[in-house]
């Protein structure tokens, strides 16, 4: 196992302790995902809405310990809740102390959904493709045109932060902002999708939404750290949280199955057990990816690595569990067939793991990362 330091280990046993609240409501859940606004008081719901911490301190270790376990409990559920989430980090790295004030209070006047807003219809998340603008005005302030499509929580969120690119700027000129979505010109719908559901991902349409200059992050920072440096900061932070996701969900397969079949013998054991090494494993190269970046937000190739292996394993895990109960599993055992399409979700978030897989082979090609290390 991963030797912590003694407060990570007491949050893990604190997360842990919330499982079972989280998969007595992960089917309702996966049913309407607007269910959350009924669950909003379990601990592990109201933990992560009120989750603001100082950006004086890293702690992609420390989430990616928490997501873990809380994905334990469900992933859905997980991604459903209100808080910072990914707009946190994004605030943390890039945002002013006034601009992390405006967020943070907007934070504590009750459940606040936010959204990161990155991927377009047609485009993807590939960054030079971005076809969403941000517009100087003579005024000074901005206008955001654009559609955004497969966004967490785009249909709840009353902020989100979204990326577009000042016309004239370089290929990789993007700029993210803060926005109000109750500003006049952002509107949002939730998309259908087969996992993932409680993280209701929609589509978001721009149409001349009005930005003032002081909700364009990262503008009080020296020029080599907005921009790309920023945003790749950003996401570096945020894979090793998605792996702890994908590791979460394999967790939960490998527990319905200790939990259902206790007298596993000969190979069904052997494979069993296998896949508890291979959590383990993959736990291990989470956490060191996570304390790289910690050490070094530049130093994403771990964080790849992680996000690749740990969504490998949670689709081979849930597969893998459903191979112990027959030919009907899917049927008689919703909730792992539950898990199986999360497992499928998990794969696309933050880049797939082909993208994935490119990011560290630069990292092995240039010797910024070790062969031993992965
Ligand atoms: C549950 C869920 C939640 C999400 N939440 C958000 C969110 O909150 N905000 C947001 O902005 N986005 C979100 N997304 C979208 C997600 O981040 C993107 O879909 C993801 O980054 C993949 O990017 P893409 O769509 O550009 O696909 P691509 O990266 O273009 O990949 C498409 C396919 O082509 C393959 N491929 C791509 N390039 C290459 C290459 N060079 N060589 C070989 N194969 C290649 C990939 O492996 C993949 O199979 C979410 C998606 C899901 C499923």
């Amino acid at each position: 196992m991963t030797a912590l330091p003694a407060h990570l280990e007491e949050l893990r046993r604190l997360a842990r302790g919330w499982a079972g609240d989280l998969r007595a409501a992960a089917l309702d859940l996966d049913r309407d995902p607007e269910a959350v606004r009924h669950l909003l008081d379990l601990p592990a719901v109201a933990y992560l809405s009120t989750r603001i911490r100082s950006a004086e301190r890293d702690d992609t270790l420390e989430r990616a310990v928490l997501v873990e376990e809380i994905a334990r409990g469900d992933a859905g559920l997980m991604m459903a809740s209100p808080g910072p989430s990914m707009t946190g980090v994004l605030v943390d790295v890039l945002g002013s102390p006034e601009q992390r004030e405006w967020f943070h209070d907007r934070l504590v006047q009750g459940p606040t959904w936010t959204s990161f807003a990155l991927t377009e219809p047609e485009r993807g998340s590939a960054i030079g493709e971005m076809g969403t603008t941000l517009t100087p005005q003579d005024d000074g302030s901005y206008r955001l045109d654009g559609a955004k499509r497969y966004i967490g929580n785009a249909s709840r969120a009353s902020v989100a932060s979204v990326f577009a690119r000042v016309p004239g700027a370089d290929r990789l000129g993007v700029t993210a902002v803060l926005v109000d979505t109750a500003d006049p010109g952002w509107t949002a719908e939730p998309l259908p999708t087969l996992g993932l559901r409680g993280a209701r991902i929609g589509a978001v349409t721009l149409d001349g939404v009005h930005v003032p200059a002081e909700r364009v992050l990262g503008r009080h920072l020296p020029p080599t750290r907005r921009g790309m440096w920023g945003i790749l900061a950003v996401f570096n932070r945020l894979r090793p949280s998605v792996a702890a996701i994908a590791l979460g969900i394999a967790g939960s397969a490998h527990d319905y199955v200790a939990e259902h079949r206790k007298e596993l013998r000969g190979e069904e054991l052997a494979r069993f057990e296998k896949l508890g090494r291979r959590i383990d494993a993959t736990r291990l190269l989470t956490h060191r990816a996570a304390s790289a970046v910690d050490r070094r937000p530049a130093d994403g190739y771990l964080a790849s690595a992680a996000k690749a292996r740990a969504c490998e394993l949670a689709e081979d895990a849930t597969r893998s569990a459903l191979s112990f109960f027959g030919p009907a599993a899917r049927l008689e055992h919703p909730l792992l067939d539950k898990y199986a399409r999360d497992a499928r979700g998990v794969e696309f978030m933050e880049g797939t793991g082909t993208m994935q897989r490119l990011n560290l082979f630069q990292g092995l090609h240039t010797g910024r990362v070790g062969r031993a290390e992965v």
